[in-house]
């Protein structure tokens, strides 16, 4: 690191810049200087480099106050060895950026590369081999969804190999330098005009090779096990939440960062409610009597109780009933969310001579007990009378 630029000057924002304009420049010098579209242009790499290194300082409010106050001396000590482990001789440095040391770069970097990074290659497969993301399903049902839950995973994965304390290397024995890359990882080839640069085959683009692979995972570092793991699913949780355990992933290759493991949540259809964000509806069943003369109702809610509510007569199909605070829990929050309990008038079906009996004396006795039907009637006279005209 010898003479150092500007920060502002590198992304070329003003020392006012919003976040959201540094954010901006960054996206576009990035671009810019990337190795990708500049193979084997030095000094694009380092151009690509100095802009990372300016965006990491200015994006986080800390360092960019200590950066205004001391300029690059704020920064000395670490800034020679951010790149943490799998940048050593790597000159594109992918390899470092998922293992740490870079702060949160690692997402916005995906973020903003996933397109033209995507093709099958993954961050961190350049240089350090790091282990890969896996995916875990899960699924909880409502109640869980709203308690939340201890759950315990069992994960068939790769882990770092014991023997060799993931290196790969016969334990006493130590990988070496590759021969082939010097170090590097990568070689050099010429084709046509233009320098190709890839993964160099002898060490896969580690820089080192293994003279005495470790007998128990056959130099890979890494072994297959099956992993029990502890996870705490916060209550409120939706269908479709993704929880991220960072580090938790696939060990990497000879002892990189290992990948990340992203818990895909789903819940359940429940029998009694559906759920719409944190309020939950449910359709009750009341026997038209109880419509009619009004009474009272259990109604089951999630958390395992029944709250006991008023049906007024003359209640209809359709009508809402809104409990204040007895639907979903809220994550990070001690809100909960409404209960919405929507009767649906039953119709007495299969009745006995009795009854009958009784229902048409009430009928004989109806009069204007059914505004609705009443008027839906004199509507459908108007609309014959209409057509007639
Ligand atoms: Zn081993
Ligand atoms: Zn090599």
């Amino acid at each position: 690191m010898s003479s150092k630029h500007d920060y502002y000057s590198v992304l070329g924002v003003a020392k006012s810049a919003s976040a959201d304009e540094l954010k901006k420049a960054y996206r576009q010098k990035a671009m810019q200087y990337h190795p990708d579209k500049n193979p084997g242009d030095k000094a694009a790499e380092a151009h690509f480099k100095e802009v990372n290194e300016a965006y990491d300082v200015l994006r986080d409010d800390q360092k960019r106050a200590a950066y205004d106050r001391l300029g690059h001396t704020a920064f000395t000590q670490g800034g020679g060895n951010r790149a943490g482990g799998g940048m050593g001789g790597d000159p594109f440095g992918f390899g470092g950026f998922g293992g740490g040391g870079m702060g949160g770069f690692a997402d916005i970097f995906d973020e903003m590369f996933g397109e033209f990074m995507s093709g099958g290659q993954q961050r961190g497969q350049g240089g350090g081999g790091r282990g890969t993301d896996l995916r875990y399903n899960l699924e909880i049902s409502l109640e869980e969804a709203f308690k939340g839950k201890p759950a315990q995973l069992r994960i068939p994965t790769s882990v770092s190999c014991e023997s060799c304390n993931g290196s790969g290397a016969k334990p006493g024995t130590q990988p070496v330098q590759c021969p082939t890359c010097h170090g590097h990882g990568k070689i050099r080839a010429q084709q046509g005009f233009f320098t190709i640069e890839r993964s160099c085959p002898a060490c896969g683009g580690a820089g080192r090779v293994i003279k005495t692979p470790c007998p128990t995972c056959t130099g890979t570092g890494r072994t297959r096990k099956e992993r029990s793991l502890k996870v705490d699913i916060p209550p409120g949780v939706e269908d479709g939440t993704r929880i991220r355990l960072g580090g938790e992933g696939e060990a990497g290759l000879r002892g990189s960062p290992p990948g990340d493991l992203y818990i895909f949540l789903s819940v359940k259809p429940h029998p009694l409610f559906s759920r719409e964000g944190a309020d939950l509806h449910c359709r009750v069943p009341i026997p038209m009597t109880t419509a009619a003369l009004g009474g009272e109702v259990d109604i089951p809610v999630v958390d395992g109780t029944t709250t006991r509510v008023s049906i007024n007569p003359g209640t209809q199909t359709g009508q809402q009933y809104r409990l204040r605070g007895k639907g979903m829990s809220v994550m990070k929050s001690s809100h909960r969310g409404d209960l919405y309990v929507e009767t649906v008038v039953e119709t007495p079906r299969n009745l006995t001579r009795k009854q009958e009996e009784l229902l048409r004396e009430f009928a004989a006795e109806s009069s204007s007990n059914s505004p609705e039907s009443q008027s839906f009637l004199g509507r459908v006279k108007e609309f014959f009378d209409g057509l007639k005209a």
